[in-house]
């Protein structure tokens, strides 16, 4: 009688070491799925947005050689937007706000590694 009540415990601990063994391979598996997934959409956001950044910069360069700029002039921001596509001010993918910035330097991102150089 005690061997068969021996046996059935047995039976359970190894029931709950399987199930916690799958529910621990679940975890690994979901948990990677989620990694890879947003590890692959940071490179998409930044090469989005290094091309907001060259239609800025472009549209930058226009203003500065038709208002005859000078090197640490500021661009304003308004000019560059009517030489957009659709006039519009882009978006940074990942949540980032551009500035204009003078006429010597590149426009910026405020996200880390979202930059022309
Ligand atoms: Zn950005």
């Amino acid at each position: 009688m005690k061997l068969v009540g021996a046996a059935y415990c047995m039976r359970r601990v190894f029931r709950i070491l399987l199930i916690l063994g799958v529910l621990g391979v679940l975890l690994i598996i979901v948990s990677s799925v989620l990694v890879c997934g947003v590890g692959a959409k940071k490179p998409a956001q930044r090469n989005a947005c290094i091309n907001n950044l060259r239609q800025i910069d472009g549209a930058k360069e226009d203003v500065a050689l038709t208002q005859k700029l000078k090197p640490g002039d500021v661009v304003l921001v308004d000019d560059v937007i009517v030489l957009l596509k659709g006039k519009q001010w882009p978006v940074c993918p990942a949540g980032g706000t551009y500035a204009v910035g003078l006429v010597d330097q590149p426009p910026r991102c405020t996200v880390a590694g979202h930059s022309l150089n």
